[in-house]
């Protein structure tokens, strides 16, 4: 099992449709496709987009799909995380040591 980097909570990987790895938490939600505002990644790396299904709307029949772990990473998108990431990636401002 991975973890992620960031928080240090378990994720898996999912290769997506454009062959990216992308974080996902491990555990799989039932996905209401209403038109909801959020993507969620199924197991072949296909995007849904919708909602996490409510408890008592849980269904066999709704698909079940991985909620993208940068949605509940406490650290994911904090722009102090970011400036590191693209200052190391550009060489810019790292410390002489
Ligand atoms: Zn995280």
């Amino acid at each position: 099992m991975a973890r992620c980097k960031f928080c240090g909570q378990e994720i898996d990987w999912i290769t997506s449709m454009e062959g990216k790895q992308v974080p996902v938490d491990p555990d799989p939600v039932f996905v209401i496709e209403d038109g909801g505002p959020e993507e969620f990644l199924d197991d072949m790396g296909a995007t849904i987009t919708g909602r996490q299904a409510r408890p008592e709307e849980e269904s066999r029949d709704l698909p079940v799909a991985f909620v993208l772990h940068r949605r509940t990473c406490p650290w994911a998108d904090k722009p102090t995380q970011r400036r590191v990431e693209r200052g190391g990636s550009y060489g810019g401002l790292s410390p002489a040591t």
